[in-house]
């Protein structure tokens, strides 16, 4: 039996490629392995639920938990992993706030399984039949986790003691929250965001910035932006100045504006809100003065009106974290 500090990764709700990153530390992926038991990982191992209800409260040194918490199952590994854990880690948007799973609290489960199992032209169904918890069998009963109404975060269903945000999170991040365990190095109050910075993207990308005033928003294939100059500047709708850095501004690098996956600056609630803020005072909507206010509304709509989905851009990796949280009607 191992006598390495054990540490864990499981996926909820997510994609995989928090997986990813964590493989993508490439080569000190060894230095894991020489320093933890790596012990549950249901994307790599063959470890059971049953191995970790076996082991004792705390037995396990880290958790990186990611995926967000969309179904029953997902909330019992969280709990489960929780006690299990002495340190758990909401790894990844998902996790962390939400990200592109939490986009369906802007609907109901049933429009959900309306648009999935009913009025699906792919799929062929004539019984009508949807996922229940439970459905008894000549054999017995069968059930299935719930799917819930509303997907959350980690946080929302269990204790947590760090984040890290991204989505995925950045290897090299990764690694260093990894070598700061691996070296005893004090971590953080409780809480904390970890493995990121504490300003904006806007902070860490090297485009020149100027006056920022935008008359109109393009879409990315629309325009080829100029290489040098602030996206935002050049009407391309940039998150930067909304999301916490830590990714060394990728997306800005290839010409690409960021679309937020690290979530909000420290000291931000709402990420969505800070950057509709942010939009309010760069609008340029020409010359003011002597504008009724129906003229200065229908020319502000006129700008905005470019911008396809404000939930899906604004709130993409952030709904369930958010104030906003979801619909609310
Ligand atoms: Fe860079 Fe985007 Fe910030 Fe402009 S808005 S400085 S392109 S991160």
């Amino acid at each position: 039996m191992s006598l390495k500090p054990k540490l864990s990764m499981y996926w909820a709700s997510s994609c995989g490629g928090c997986e990813v990153s964590l493989v993508n530390i490439n080569e000190k992926i060894l230095d894991v392995a020489a320093n933890f038991d790596f012990f549950f990982c249901p994307c790599l191992l063959d470890t059971k639920k049953k191995d970790i209800e076996a082991l004792n409260d705390g037995d396990i040194a880290i958790t990186f938990f990611n995926g967000a918490i969309r179904t029953e199952e997902n909330e019992e590994m969280a709990h489960l992993l929780r006690k299990k854990s002495q340190i758990l880690i909401a790894f990844g948007s998902c996790s962390y706030e939400g990200c592109i799973p939490s986009l369906s609290n802007l609907h109901t489960k049933s429009d959900h399984f309306r648009t999935i199992y009913l009025s699906n032209p792919s799929i062929d169904n004539p019984g009508g039949i949807v996922p229940k918890p439970e459905t008894e069998v000549p054999e017995g009963k069968l059930t299935i986790p719930a799917f819930y109404e509303k997907v959350k975060t980690l946080a929302q269903v269990v204790d947590v003691d760090y984040s890290i945000p991204g989505c995925p999170p950045e290897p090299k991040q990764v690694w260093l929250v990894i070598d700061a365990v691996i070296q005893g190095k004090d971590l953080p109050a409780k809480g904390s965001v970890i493995g990121a910075g504490k300003s904006t993207v806007c902070q860490e990308c090297e485009r020149k910035k100027e006056d920022k005033k935008i008359s109109r928003f393009y879409r990315t294939y629309e325009i080829i932006p100029e290489p040098e100059k602030c996206l935002l500047e050049q009407g391309l709708l940039c998150m930067g100045i909304a999301t916490r850095d830590g990714c060394g501004a990728l997306c800005p690098k290839v010409n690409m504006p960021c679309t937020g996956c690290y979530g909000p600056p420290e000291g931000t609630l709402d990420q969505g809100a800070k950057m509709v803020s942010a939009l309010g005072s760069i609008i340029d909507v020409g010359e003011k003065k002597g504008l009724s206010e129906e003229e200065l509304v229908r020319r502000v709509d006129l700008v905005l009106d470019a911008i396809p989905d404000y939930a899906g851009t604004f709130y993409k990796y952030s709904l369930a974290g958010s104030i906003l949280g979801g619909r609310k009607v």
